[in-house]
C-alpha cells in the first residue's frame, strides 16, 4: 500500500450557535481536509482546524506545511513501513502540530485498513462508547442558565462552562448555571489562561465555598507559567487540568514530573497526532495522571480520530469531544456515531470514514 498522492481541500460547516471563549468568537468550522491516496485504491482521511489563537496554525499555514513539507517526504512510501512513514511526518518540519495531526490520522486510517482492524482496537480497544460533555458559551447569566437547561434536556450530564472573560461576573454566571441544573450535573470550567495564579486560587476557592461544586478547572493561568499552574494546583480546592500548557509529549512529561497539574488535556491538534498522543498517554499511565481527550472546533473526521483513541485507552477518563454536536450539519460519511452525549466508535477498519458528501469538499 504505497502513498501516491496527498490531496488537500477545505470544508465549511456552520455551528448551531456562535462559540465564544475568553480568546475568540467562532460562527462556523472552516477546516482543512487531507485525503491520502494509495496505489491499492485505499484512502485515508485527515482534518485540521485553523486555531491561530491556540496552536498558531492558520489555514494557509496548515496547507503550506502539508503541501510543501510533509507530502514531499511521504509520497512513494509504503504504509506497511509505518514507523518510517509516521516519523517522516514528525521530522519533516518543526511545530505545525495541526498539519501533522491531519496527516498522522490519515496514515493511521490507512494502517488500520491495511490490516483490516479498527484503530481503537489496534491501540487496545478498552471500550466501544464514550460520553462527552458539552460546552456552554460565555453569555449573560440568564442565557447561560437557559443554555445549560437546554443541554440537560438533550441528555447531557456534564457541562463545560467557559469563564474568565469578566472575572467579576463568573461567579454569578456559574451560580445561575448551578441553580438551573441542580447538584447531580457535573460542571467543569475552562478559564483559557485568563487568570493570574493568585487570582485563580482566590476565585476557585471562593467558587467552591459558594457551593458551586466544580469538578475541575482547565488552564487557569498562562500556558507558559508552569510555576503558576503548580501554585494553583497546590492551593485550589478545584482539581486543575492542564490544556494550553501541554502541546508535546515533552510538555506533558514536564508537567507530570513537576506535579504542576492534576490532569492533562490531550488534543490531537496540539500534540501533532496520534503518534505523539500515545507517548503522552504512556507517560500519564506511569504517573497515574488521568487524561481528558479534547478537541478544537472541529468537524467529524478529526474528532472521530480522537474517539478512536479515547475508546482505546483507560487512562482517558474524561471526554470533551463536542465539536460535531455543536455543528448544525454533518457532511462526513462514516466514522463514529455522535448521538448527543453518547459517542459510539465505528467497527470499520481504520477510522471508518467513508467520504464527504458530494460538493462539500473544495479541493485546493
Ligand atoms: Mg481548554
Amino acid at each position: 500500500m504505497k502513498i501516491t498522492e496527498v490531496r488537500l481541500g477545505k470544508i465549511s460547516v456552520p455551528l448551531r450557535v456562535p462559540f465564544k471563549t475568553a480568546l475568540r468568537r467562532v460562527d462556523s468550522v472552516e477546516d482543512v481536509i487531507v485525503e491520502i491516496v494509495t496505489d491499492t485504491g485505499h484512502k485515508g482521511y485527515g482534518e485540521a482546524p485553523p486555531t491561530g489563537v491556540i496552536t498558531g496554525d492558520t489555514t494557509d499555514a496548515i496547507i503550506g506545511a502539508i503541501r510543501d513539507h510533509i507530502s514531499k517526504k511521504i509520497i512513494g512510501l509504503d504504509i506497511d513501513n509505518f514507523e518510517d512513514v509516521i516519523q517522516e511526518v514528525q521530522s519533516s518540519i518543526v511545530h505545525n502540530s495541526s498539519a501533522k495531526a491531519a496527516v498522522d490520522m490519515a496514515l493511521y486510517d490507512l494502517y488500520g485498513q491495511l490490516f483490516n482492524i479498527p484503530v481503537y482496537k489496534l491501540f487496545g480497544g478498552a471500550r466501544k462508547s464514550i460520553t462527552t460533555d458539552i460546552t456552554i458559551s460565555v453569555n449573560d447569566p440568564e442565557t447561560m442558565a437557559h443554555d445549560a437547561i437546554n443541554a440537560i434536556e438533550r441528555g447531557y450530564d456534564t457541562l463545560k462552562v467557559k469563564v474568565g472573560v469578566d472575572p467579576s461576573l463568573d461567579v454569578s454566571r456559574l451560580s445561575a448555571v448551578r441553580n438551573a441544573v441542580g447538584n447531580n450535573v457535573r460542571i467543569r470550567i475552562d478559564a483559557n489562561q485568563a487568570w493570574t495564579p493568585k487570582e485563580a486560587v482566590r476565585i476557585l476557592n471562593s467558587m467552591q465555598e459558594k457551593g458551586l461544586n466544580l469538578e475541575l478547572v482547565e488552564q487557569p493561568v498562562k500556558a507558559a507559567d508552569i510555576e503558576g499552574l503548580k501554585f494553583v494546583t497546590e492551593r485550589s480546592y478545584v482539581p486543575v487540568l492542564a490544556d494550553e500548557s501541554v502541546f508535546s509529549p515533552e510538555d506533558a512529561l514536564k508537567i507530570m514530573q513537576y506535579h504542576a497539574a492534576d490532569m492533562i488535556n490531550i488534543k490531537l491538534m496540539k500534540c501533532g497526532g496520534l503518534y505523539n498522543a500515545l507517548k503522552i498517554i504512556a507517560a500519564a499511565e506511569i504517573y497515574g495522571i488521568e487524561c481528558m481527550l479534547g478537541c478544537m472546533l472541529e468537524a467529524k473526521i478529526s474528532v472521530n480520530a480522537a474517539v478512536e483513541l479515547a475508546c482505546a485507552k483507560k487512562i482517558i477518563t474524561r471526554i470533551d469531544l463536542d465539536g460535531p454536536v455543536l455543528c448544525s450539519e454533518d457532511p462526513i460519511m462514516g466514522g463514529a456515531v455522535f448521538n448527543e452525549k453518547d459517542i459510539t466508535v465505528s467497527d470499520a477498519p481504520g477510522m471508518g470514514i467513508k467520504g464527504i458528501e458530494e460538493g462539500r469538499l473544495m479541493y485546493i
